[in-house]
């Protein structure tokens, strides 16, 4: 007995495209054959399985609203285009910026660096501590100047007073 040929007979009988001379072979057949009766109870479970569950129903005009948002993705305006390729950039830029970071850092001499400084320091001569005193000084200078010139304008002020008075 040909067991594949009754394996398609026995998946058309449950779509129900079986001829009548065909239902009936395949019964005697099954009656017979204890590989195709399992088989054939094997596909009425898993076909009962999938008949249980309930796949949700679409809501309604749900094709409807559905198409014109297809148009929109389809048809996308240039700004969000270039929104897009602007998001996309930023990354880009950000491991260009990273990579030139390291690539500075790495490439760049460490001794040479501190030879730099030391020569800014030696041919400027400088000198923390004058440079502060310096500061003060002049800072003292400044307020002294500002003194000055309140009490310029003081005596300004009395003055004029003193003329609007008489
Ligand atoms: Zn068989």
């Amino acid at each position: 007995m040909d067991c594949k040929k009754f394996e398609k007979l026995i998946l058309r009988s449950f779509d129900g495209s079986i001829k009548d001379s065909e239902k009936r072979e395949l019964d005697a057949h099954v009656q017979d054959c204890t590989l195709c009766s399992t088989a054939q109870e094997e596909y009425r479970i898993i076909l009962d399985t999938l008949k249980e569950k309930d796949f949700p129903e679409p809501k309604p005009y749900f094709w409807e609203r559905l198409q014109p948002k297809l148009k929109e993705k389809k048809e996308p305006e240039p700004i969000t285009v270039w929104r897009q390729w602007g998001i996309r950039a930023i990354p880009v830029s950000l491991i260009l910026v990273i990579l030139f970071g390291t690539a500075i850092i790495l490439f760049s001499p460490q001794e040479g660096m501190e030879l730099s400084q030391s020569e800014a320091l030696l041919l400027r001569n400088l000198d923390p501590l004058e440079e502060t005193l310096a500061e003060l000084e002049q800072k003292d200078f400044t307020v002294k100047s500002m003194e000055l010139i309140f009490t310029a304008d003081e005596n300004n002020n009395g003055s004029n007073n003193n003329t609007r008075r008489y």
